[in-house]
């Protein structure tokens, strides 16, 4: 609430952009451009691999956005996209939402330490890594357990380590990790890879990388270290264990769509639901990139929905001007900012 005393007022904007992802910054370029003078919640490094820059920024190199044909490091791209985004004037914060309002308009976001008002906002949170919700998983995270192979990798130079799914990231992670360890073990639930083919071919051409497949983690074993997987054979329900020093989840991401869970539409996995593009079910608020996207995911689509919501928000700001607050206690004069 404003006039919080342990709360700082970050002001009010026209528009407030949630995420320093390619979506974010996408549309931190245009509504920039568009002269909304946007404010980019990029978020903070949390436990389970969030990110400010998103995904990208636990990514090595990235190969297929366009315009780069020798590819790009994922960190690279990432700061290219801020240092355009703050060219325009977009004022980029290292914060992480902790709290969104849609009830209220202007609408409310919060962080640890400030409040802010927007009169439009793109929800560009994006995903992270889903986890396989099995005994031991929480308790040797960060000790042999990760989701992320760029982070952690070096700490298995010459060891054994196992990589837990079957789809680009997890092609990517063990191909990433065969830099540092001796043996890469793919744990795959099904018979074939769901990566793409390009991906498959380079894992199954490294003699570093073995698989074991129609495998379904039961346990990740320990004490006080991760040291190994018990899996069960799902055509034979044959169980076995396998020792391994590191143990790397890749199965997939699930949205980062918690703080707007029961305010607008989403969908049955927590994907923000949209119409007419960018549009979701509360006027004025616009989505964009992996919150949103469950088929796609990509960074160059990413980078292009964030364009699409800040053109969708720039006009719905202009085809509706001013909306009188409901709380009477809001300044909404422009020049607090
Ligand atoms: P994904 O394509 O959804 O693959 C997830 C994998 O994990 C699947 O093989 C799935 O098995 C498995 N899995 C899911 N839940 C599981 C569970 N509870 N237990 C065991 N296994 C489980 O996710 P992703 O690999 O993160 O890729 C997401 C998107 O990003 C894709 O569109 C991908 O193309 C893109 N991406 C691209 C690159 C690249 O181009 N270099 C790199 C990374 C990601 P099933 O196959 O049986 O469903």
């Amino acid at each position: 609430m404003p006039g919080r005393s342990e709360t700082k007022e970050g002001g009010l904007s026209e528009v407030i952009i949630v995420g320093g992802g390619p979506a974010g910054l996408t549309a931190a370029v245009y509504t920039a451009r568009a002269l909304l003078d946007p404010v980019v919640l990029e978020g903070e490094l949390g436990p389970f691999g969030q990110q400010p820059g998103g995904q990208l920024m636990l990514t090595t190199e990235v190969e297929n956005y366009p315009g780069f044909p020798e590819g790009i490091l994922g960190p690279d791209l990432i700061g290219r996209f801020r240092t355009q985004a703050e060219r325009f004037g977009a004022k980029l914060v290292g914060a992480a939402a902790t709290a969104i309002n849609l009830q209220k308009h202007p609408f409310e976001v919060q962080t640890a330490d400030s409040i802010y008002y927007a009169r439009a906002l793109i929800l560009a949170m994006g995903a992270s890594p889903k986890r396989l919700g099995v005994p031991g998983e929480s308790e040797y995270m960060g000790m042999g357990v990760s989701t992320c192979a760029t982070c952690d990798g070096a700490f298995f130079r010459n060891r054994k380590v196992a990589v837990i799914g079957g789809g680009d990231s997890a092609m990517e992670e063990a191909l990433f990790l065969t830099r540092f360890a001796d043996k890469v073990t793919v744990i795959h639930r099904r018979d074939a890879l769901r990566a793409s083919k390009i991906m498959q071919e380079r894992a199954f051409a490294n003699p570093k990388i073995e698989f074991v497949w129609n495998s379904k983690v039961l346990e990740i074993m320990g004490e006080q270290v991760a040291t190994g997987v018990r899996l069960e054979n799902v055509k034979t329900g044959k169980v076995t264990e396998i020792p391994f020093d590191g143990i790397f989840v890749a199965i997939g991401h699930a949205p980062n769509t918690d703080l707007v869970k029961g305010q607008l539409e989403l969908d049955e996995l927590g994907y923000i639901k949209t119409r007419d593009f960018t549009r979701t079910s509360v006027e004025g608020v616009f989505a964009a990139g992996d919150a949103a996207d469950r088929r796609y995911r990509q960074a160059v689509t990413a980078a292009g929905l964030g364009c699409m919501a800040a053109i969708d928000a720039s006009r719905w700001l202009d085809e509706n001007p001013v909306i009188e607050p409901e709380d009477k206690n809001a300044d909404t004069s422009r020049d607090r900012k």
